[in-house]
């Protein structure tokens, strides 16, 4: 399934485009994630941080899916709102899900800054 096409814009803000070598043999590691997209990446770098030995692998170029196509819009709120999801799913889980989206968006600012 092609999960983009046409041009996007974030290769144009690389300095240089990265490249991984592809896998050709055997390995082990304690923990493989499949896919590094912005999600796999983002495990990728909490579990190396706890000394996880991670190893990522994608069938596409990595960052190339879904994740090279967004818009870079970051916000804690989600398509579902607070109210709808208190509705959906009571007040103490709808609270608790925005509640760990705006600590996500803490985290994501301190993890910026730490790659500077
Ligand atoms: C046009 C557009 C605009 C968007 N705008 C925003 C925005 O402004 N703000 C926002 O927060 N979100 C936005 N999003 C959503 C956001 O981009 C996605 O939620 C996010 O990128 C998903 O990340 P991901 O790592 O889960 O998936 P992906 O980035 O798609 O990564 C998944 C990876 O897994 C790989 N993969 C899949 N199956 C296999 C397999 N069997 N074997 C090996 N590898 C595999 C794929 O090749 C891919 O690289 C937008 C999405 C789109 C399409």
């Amino acid at each position: 399934m092609e999960l983009i096409n046409g041009k996007t814009f974030w290769p144009t803000t690389f300095a240089s485009h990265p490249h991984y070598p592809v896998l050709q043999e055997n390995l082990s590691c304690d923990c493989l994630i499949i896919g590094g997209g912005m999600g796999g990446a983002l495990s990728a770098k909490l579990l190396t941080d706890q000394g996880i030995d991670t190893v990522v692998i994608d069938k596409r170029d990595i960052g190339y899916g879904s994740s090279m196509a967004n818009t870079g819009l970051l916000q804690y709120t989600n398509d579902k709102t607070l109210t709808s999801c208190i509705q959906t799913f009571g007040e103490e889980r709808g609270v608790r899900f925005y509640e760990l989206c705006r600590d996500a968006m803490h985290h994501l600012e301190k993890f910026h800054r730490s790659l500077r």
